[in-house]
């Protein structure tokens, strides 16, 4: 069939590229040791940053959760799909953020395609980085105002857009908090400057920065001390918070207006409870206690340190996001699949989500990880970066 034909011409390019993959399948919960293919792995690549995924707190509350309500909510959030563990989380999220309100969607993806496109009518425009998350890029494309990009992080061009879009009803600076392939940190002091300057609204998803990012992990807007100063804050429950979900976080009456607007919020069903359940019991876990976001921040800056001194390139890397730059996708590809072979996985990133020649594997280093393992994980790349001729120590 014609259609059939258009796919494989595709997925025959993916395959000249080097760009064709077959998703892994592992035979173990989310953790650092995991079994693929019968074999043990010591995996670098999850976003389960303090090791929630299988917390005991997180566990039970999930099983009582099962227990007292069920594995559904039955409906949307407007009908019979809110329970009380629903709001609980929300206040109790609101309150660790401290904003006035928060409202939870079924996923950070969902999340920047309701709030999105409830936010920008057509007299608006946003302003937009251009390593933003493909959510952000997906909800701006939902709607009718005009749409400009400015250079990853380039404040000078940030400037010269507010400029010359003053003409437009309201202006709309849209930042990933923790940009995920580079690991760099938004210059969110300078946005809200630039901001407060212009009359433009800040909006940043802090994806990989909640449970990461400021005090107990609450993010950027606290990192950089901005309280009061960033209008809307999302927040994924996906990542370091080890469940599923996504948030908002900002004014009562923003979250008033989502309830209205926000289409997966509206047509799509909540949360079932014991997720509802694991991400309160999650947020409880940062609010009592710092030790699991400082174990990550140890043992981040001294992986990015040994990494370094060893002679690769960590790119931008600020955060538990760490790069090593290789090169182009067949040869990252390669790169990958050989740390693979000495029972180290760290996932591939590749044109076009990189540049061409900037293909990349990302580690993502955890609170979970021990100096052993991370002392394994060195051993595989040194190794094999001294095959590929990424270093040259002796
Ligand atoms: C991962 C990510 C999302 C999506 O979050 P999910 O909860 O996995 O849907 C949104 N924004 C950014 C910046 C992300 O990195």
């Amino acid at each position: 069939m014609k259609y059939l034909d258009d796919l494989a011409a595709d997925i025959e390019g993916w395959k000249r590229d080097g760009r064709y993959r077959t998703i892994k399948v592992w035979e173990s919960g989310s953790g650092t040791w995991m079994y693929l293919n019968g074999r043990r792995i010591l995996q670098m690549s999850s976003n389960n940053y303090l090791g929630l995924t299988d917390h005991p707190a997180l566990k039970k509350a999930a099983i009582e959760a099962i227990e007292k309500y069920g594995v559904g909510s039955g409906s949307v959030r407007t009908i019979t799909g809110t329970l009380d563990i629903h709001e609980q989380l929300e206040l109790e999220l609101a309150a660790f953020k401290g904003t006035e309100a928060a409202l939870v969607f079924q996923s950070g993806f969902t999340t920047n395609q309701g709030a999105l496109s409830a936010i920008l009518g057509a007299d608006d425009a946003v302003i937009s980085d251009e390593l933003n998350h493909a959510s952000i890029i997906d909800g701006i494309r939902l709607t009718k105002a005009a749409r400009k990009i400015y250079a990853h992080k380039d404040m000078n061009q940030l400037e010269v857009v507010l400029k010359n879009t003053q003409k437009h009803r309201k202006r709309i600076i849209v930042t990933d908090g923790v940009f995920s392939m580079d690991g760099d940190i938004a210059p969110l002091p300078d946005i809200v400057q630039l901001a407060e300057a212009y009359d433009a609204i800040v909006y940043v998803d802090d994806a990989h920065a909640s449970g990461v990012l400021g005090k107990n992990g609450k993010g950027s807007t606290d990192h950089f001390g901005l309280h009061g100063r960033v209008h809307v804050q999302i927040g994924t429950l996906s990542k370091a918070i080890g469940a599923v979900g996504g948030y908002v976080a900002g004014a009562q009456l923003l979250k008033e207006h989502l309830i209205h607007s926000a289409r997966p919020f509206l047509f799509s069903t909540s949360q079932p409870p014991a997720v509802a359940a694991t991400c309160l019991a999650a947020i409880r876990v940062l609010r009592d206690s710092s030790d699991l976001v400082a174990r990550l921040w140890h043992n981040a800056d001294t992986f990015r340190s040994s990494l370094q001194r060893l002679g690769f390139d960590t790119g931008a890397s600020e955060t538990p996001i760490i790069p090593i730059i290789v090169g182009d996708p067949i040869r990252t590809t390669h790169f990958s699949d050989r740390l693979l072979e000495e029972g180290l996985f760290a996932q591939s990133i590749l044109y076009p989500t990189v540049a061409m020649d900037k293909g990349r594997v990302r580690l993502i280093v955890t609170a979970q990880h021990t100096e052993e393992d991370l002392a394994f994980a060195l051993d595989s790349l040194e190794k094999v970066g001294r095959e590929f001729g990424l270093i040259y120590i002796s």
